[in-house]
């Protein structure tokens, strides 16, 4: 009887004691992943770190946070009507793939070429993430305003641009390991399937992301690896948590 007494509160000091230690990892995580992401963002330049503040009290706002989020640089684009119009996505039920159609250019060329349009005015486009071809991913509009990407989905939809090295519109390893990364973190912060994941082809029938559109079973391959990797963040997350 003795035993069973002490049994039971060394199992219990043990669950709290496990708990506990749960709880630091996840402070640990979370601290570190803001230390990383400033200090990152100051060796990219000091305009950089309210740009990052933002989609970090996004994150604390509705109570998310970095766990299971692939690397990523904030880079956001200055308020303008050509690219960051500043209009709030209010709802987010869906993720748009794209391609730069750009061979060969980076992903901050491509967040450059954006910000550009605010001089240049030559035409309303931007993203809100680009993937580059060695699997960096610049994110250039918060999460909570539209991008001008996906036409008539602009208003409920985040979308992703995927740089490429030629014509055939192909992904390097490195883009798609960055891509379904990033589409699982997203999907899992928004509550979105891999379902929810559509190309811009499916919204205009324009030949965009040209490789996933001249191949549909790569395109059902890439859903199902998302599909997986919602599961890993997840889990992640999970883990995090603690019980
Ligand atoms: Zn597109």
């Amino acid at each position: 009887m003795k035993r069973q007494e002490y049994g039971e509160s060394y199992e219990k000091r043990r669950t709290e004691r496990k708990k506990q230690r749960k709880k630091e990892r996840l402070r640990r995580i979370t601290i570190f992943g803001t230390a990383v992401l400033t200090a990152c963002v100051i060796a990219a330049g000091g305009n950089r770190i309210t740009a990052a503040m933002e989609e970090q009290r996004l994150l604390k706002a509705r109570n998310e946070s970095f766990v299971g989020a692939p690397p990523f640089q904030v880079d956001l684009l200055e308020a303008n009507e050509y690219s960051r119009p500043g209009i709030p996505l209010e709802e987010i039920n869906g993720i748009v793939i794209h391609y730069t159609a750009n061979p060969g250019s980076t992903a901050q060329n491509n967040r450059d070429y954006f910000e550009g349009l605010k001089d240049s005015h030559e035409t309303k486009v931007s993203s809100h993430f680009v993937v580059g071809t060695e699997g960096e991913i610049v994110q250039c509009i918060p999460s909570s305003e539209i991008a001008y990407a996906s036409n008539s989905r602009n208003s409920d939809t985040l979308s992703i641009e995927c740089c490429h090295l030629d014509e055939t519109g192909a992904f390097t390893d490195a883009t798609y390991t960055s891509l379904v990364r990033l589409t699982g973190w997203l999907c899992y912060r928004f509550n979105l399937t891999s379902e929810d994941v559509i190309r811009h082809y499916d919204v205009t029938g324009k030949i965009c992301p040209k490789y996933y559109v001249d191949h549909p079973e790569a395109w059902e391959q890439f859903k199902e690896d998302v599909e997986e990797q919602i599961k890993v963040v997840e889990q992640e997350v999970v883990a995090a948590e603690g019980e």
